[in-house]
């Protein structure tokens, strides 16, 4: 298990549950994205119908589902979760939908894991409100229409170019979600040392929040295991060397880096000097499969720009070399 993993680990489903904020005020930083869905709920407030659909895209942990029980609970209807792969069959979704209440909204997570007869079913749902119920087995099988009443789907989705067209087209708010900069998740951090009870001191806030990538949900974790620090430690107040000690013990550096991300760094600039190198061979080195160090590791390292992507293959950056605290050579920016 990887502390700076952005996917919920163990029970934390549970523990994020308390840290949830329950209101568009409460959900910390995103402002343009806020405002404007604010915007879009108060219009339909106003008009008294239920909102178009939204769409939420972006990274695991960010704060997709929490926006969606914001809106259910800015709104004042029930909301009703689900997601892709619980979706087994088309009849699943049926079901759920012939079920809704007026106005409630409906969360589909991971959306672009519905089955294909689901997905199809579900924008004709969206669209016109109506399920073809199939009524029958085998050539005398019939389909009848069923009216649906009017409800706000909410879809969440890590990979937005993997939803076919037709059914993005029918969300009438496309949401994207980016990763939050240290100042909104030291504000993030502080608002649930706070609900966890925990007392921070200066500078401790920015300490985590610099070394969370950009993601609430590992801000959460990172203090959860800083508050365990405390109270094994008896702390009445957590300093900035505390977090640096608690986190040197998870294993997660300075810049949130964890020990494989530094594998592949080490492995790119002591045994390949730098790059450029295939991501097979560098997999290889740091005894990973391939697809954990592209779709783990590497996203974040290039972010921050400690590696780069070239056509021969990647290069680990001036910044990488100096990270791990090897005098880079002097062509180091030419190698890409
Ligand atoms: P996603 O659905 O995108 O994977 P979640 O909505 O489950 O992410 O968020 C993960 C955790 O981070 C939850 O505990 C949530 O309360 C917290 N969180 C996410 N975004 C924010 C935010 N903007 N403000 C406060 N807490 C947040």
């Amino acid at each position: 298990l990887r502390m700076v993993s952005s996917e919920p680990q163990g029970n934390e489903q549970v523990s994020d549950e308390q840290l949830r904020p329950h209101s568009l005020e409460g959900f910390i930083g995103q402002p343009t994205l806020k405002a404007q869905l604010q915007l879009f709920l108060d219009a339909a407030r106003k008009r008294d119908v239920p909102p178009d659909h939204i769409l939420l895209a972006g990274p695991p942990g960010l704060g997709k589902t929490t926006l969606a029980m914001i809106v259910a609970q800015e709104l004042g209807v029930p909301i009703r979760v689900t997601s892709g792969p619980a979706i087994q069959h088309a009849g699943d979704l049926a079901s759920i939908l012939s079920s809704l209440d007026t106005g409630e909204v409906l969360f589909i997570d991971e959306i672009h894991r519905l089955p294909r007869p689901a997905e199809e079913l579900l924008y004709i749902a969206m669209e016109d409100f109506r399920v073809d119920v199939m009524v029958g087995k085998g050539p005398g099988a019939s389909s009848i229409p069923l009216t649906l009443p009017r409800f706000t789907a909410i879809g969440a989705t890590t990979r937005e170019g993997m939803l076919p067209s037709p059914l993005r087209a029918r969300f009438g708010f496309t949401a994207h979600l980016d990763f939050y900069p240290h100042e909104e998740l030291e504000r993030l951090i502080e608002r649930s040392a706070k609900v966890l009870g925990v007392s921070l001191g200066s500078g401790s806030a920015e300490k985590l929040s610099m070394r969370s990538r950009g993601t609430p949900r590992i801000a959460n974790r990172l203090l959860r295991r800083v508050r365990d620090w405390a109270v094994v430690h008896d702390l009445s107040e957590v300093t900035p060397g505390n977090v640096e000690d608690a986190l040197e013990l998870y294993q997660v550096d300075s810049a949130g880096l964890d020990r494989l991300d530094l594998a592949v760094l080490q492995a790119m600039v002591k045994r390949f000097d730098g790059g450029p190198v295939g991501l097979n061979n560098l997999s290889a080195m740091v005894g990973e499969e391939a697809e954990t160090v592209e779709t783990v590791c590497e996203p974040y390292l290039v972010r921050e720009g400690f590696l780069a992507r070239t056509p021969r293959g990647r290069v680990a950056t001036e910044k990488a070399w100096h990270h791990l605290g090897v005098e880079p050579p002097d062509d180091v920016n030419k190698l890409f």
